[in-house]
Formats: structure tokens, C-alpha cells, sequence
């Protein structure tokens, strides 16, 4: 099979012939169809203390077929249709009790979704229902975690003000969770009015750019200041950003995830007397709550896919989309070559 190979940062990856992996006792061997690509796959090959081993094949946004199951695999068969978390996990410790599968003890990377074929964990396999598609499938990861990051808000509701700085797949599907979730106003803000169609799409009332006055035209959208603000942009200053912007006693929720050192002016933080809360990943019932609301007939996120490449194009479009403007999420297709 071909896979995109990871060889080393400051080299495009590379396409070369794998063997199709053996399904193990939980595992499924899936034929990919579509499989999203992440930020923080450009930010596991730039260089950086969190770069992956060479050699590995990234993808974690994935949705295919199951064309081979494992013996203890039972609860899927063949010709299913499904997307799974990228990762397996015991399913006993206490972090896969509380669905936190990426802190478990055993924890395992099912990455592979720039590739042909890829193993899953067959216990953290979702069916697609028949009126989603692989696309809608592939969505499924990213919307998961901005959905953990939204239910970390406590006393969400139709009074509550969001503000989500970064408009790319994490801010904007942070905006449609906000929004689905009950908030009251949501707004975004970006350094472009690239995405301001799509935050209209995901469900935001009002789209910002950077700017002086910043304050002022949020608190005209919202009705007010910020009661949360939502920090999606992973780039150096987005966090201290919120923190300015949150009005006191509110909450910063970071799901950036920047990989640099990043100042904060905790004196600030300390006199707004804020909440600085993280969140990152997403268990099984996110997964199951994403794939249910887009049943549902919720399909805003298909707003979030601009464009949809083959496997023989992934390496130049990956290293394009380190520096260049590019839409909200990019899709690999290994099945158009
Ligand atoms: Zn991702
Ligand atoms: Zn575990």
C-alpha cells in the first residue's frame, strides 16, 4: 500500500510502499477514504521538542471501510463504514474510565490515515450512520475535541458571551459547539476575514478582525464582555490575548496548543481573577455525540472542508500549508491515488 512517510522536518514527506498491516486481537484493518489534515500534524514535523520518530505515517482525522478484523474484533465486520478515535487504550485504568483514553496507561497511536490502509482499535470504532459520508466521518475527530473544550464551560447557557480567538477547524467548530450548546452570543475573531464565511456557516453571530478597537466592537456583537473566551489559534500571544479580553471572573478554555514558549502576564490573570482552563482530545461518547448531532441533521461542520487532495499530492500541500493561507481542513482522499 502507499502511505505519506514522515522523514524528517525540513523534508517533504514521502510516498513509499508499505506492507498492509495484520489486524491484531482488538484491531480493524480500515481502507482510508478520507482522512483530515490536522495543525497539529504540521506541528509533529516542524522541528520542534514534539516531533514524531522518522519514519512514522501521521493521520488522525480519519473515516474508511473495514476490510479486515481481528479476532477479539467481533463488534465490527467487514464492509463497515466507520471512523474510530486514533488511538488505543486498556479501557480499565482510571483514565479510560473517566473517557480519557489519550492519558491511559497503555495508551497506543492508531495514526496512519496518510495511508491506504490503517489499523483502528475496534472498541473505539463508531458505524456511520447511512446518511453520513466518509467526509462527514473524518470530521468527527476535530469536532470531537473542540466539543470537550466546550463542555468544560461551566453554566453554559443562552446568557453566557463566547468569544473564540482563531477561526481555523478548531475555533470554528468550537463557535458551532458554543452555539449548539446554548450560548447566548458567539463571535470569532482572526487575524483575516478569510473565514468569515465560515464562522457565519458554524453558527457564530458575529465575525472579528484583529484590530485597536477590538474591545469595543466584541462588546457590540456580544452585548457585553466576554464572559468566556475560547483560545483556538495555537500561535504564541493567543492565550495572554483572551486573558485580555475575558471580562473578570470569566473563563479562558485553551485548545491551541501552542508548541513555543508563551507569555502571560499572570498578574493580570490573577487580578481579573479568571479560570485558565485547558482541554485537549476527546473519549468515546464525544465521538458518539459528534457522529449522533450530525445525524441529526447539524451538518454546519461540512462548511469546515475546502478542499479534498490525493495521497500523490499530500507532501507539497502539507509543506504549502506551513507558511500559506489554506482553508479550515484540508482532506486526504488515498483512495484518488
Ligand atoms: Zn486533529
Ligand atoms: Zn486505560
Amino acid at each position: 500500500m502507499k502511505a505519506a512517510i514522515f522523514v524528517q522536518a525540513g523534508q517533504p514527506l514521502a510516498i513509499e510502499d508499505r506492507p498492509i498491516p495484520q489486524p491484531g486481537s482488538y484491531q480493524a484493518l480500515i481502507r482510508v477514504h478520507r482522512c483530515g489534515i490536522c495543525g497539529s500534524d504540521l506541528h509533529m514535523t516542524s522541528g520542534s521538542a514534539f516531533d514524531i520518530p522518522c519514519g512514522t505515517v501521521l493521520g488522525h482525522e480519519y473515516a474508511g471501510e473495514v476490510v479486515d478484523i481481528g479476532p477479539h474484533a467481533s463488534s465490527l465486520k467487514v464492509g463497515d463504514r466507520v471512523t474510530a478515535l486514533p488511538m488505543s487504550a486498556c479501557g480499565d485504568c482510571p483514565a479510560c474510565r473517566a473517557d480519557m483514553p489519550l492519558h491511559c496507561i497503555g495508551l497506543q497511536s492508531m495514526a496512519g490515515g496518510y495511508g491506504e490502509y490503517t489499523l483502528i482499535d475496534a472498541r473505539k470504532a463508531i458505524r456511520l450512520p447511512d446518511g453520513l459520508s466518509f467526509e462527514d466521518g473524518a470530521l468527527v475527530e476535530p469536532l470531537a475535541s473542540a466539543l470537550r473544550g466546550v463542555r468544560r464551560i461551566r453554566n453554559l447557557d443562552a446568557k453566557t458571551r463566547v468569544a473564540i480567538v482563531g477561526a481555523g477547524a478548531i475555533g470554528a467548530s468550537a463557535a458551532f459547539w458554543a452555539r449548539r450548546l446554548g450560548a447566548g452570543r458567539v463571535a470569532m475573531i482572526a487575524r483575516s476575514h478569510r473565514n468569515e464565511g465560515l464562522a457565519a456557516a458554524m453558527g457564530a453571530d458575529g465575525f472579528l478582525t484583529v484590530g485597536d478597537d477590538l474591545p469595543t466592537r466584541l462588546e457590540t456583537v456580544l452585548g457585553g464582555t466576554p464572559d468566556v473566551v475560547i483560545e483556538g489559534a495555537g500561535s504564541a500571544g493567543a492565550i495572554q490575548q483572551s486573558i485580555t479580553l475575558v471580562r473578570n471572573g470569566g473563563t479562558v478554555v485553551s485548545l491551541g496548543g501552542c508548541i513555543q514558549p508563551d507569555q502571560i502576564l499572570p498578574a493580570i490573570a490573577m487580578f481579573k481573577d479568571i479560570t485558565l482552563q485547558f482541554s485537549v482530545a476527546y473519549g468515546l461518547a464525544d465521538f458518539r455525540q459528534c457522529v449522533e448531532t450530525l445525524n441529526a441533521g447539524a451538518v454546519e461542520p461540512r462548511a469546515l472542508v475546502g478542499e479534498t487532495i490525493s495521497l500523490t499530492d499530500l507532501p507539497a500541500r502539507f509543506d504549502a500549508m506551513r507558511t500559506g493561507s489554506h482553508p479550515a481542513k484540508v482532506m486526504v482522499n488515498p483512495m484518488a491515488g
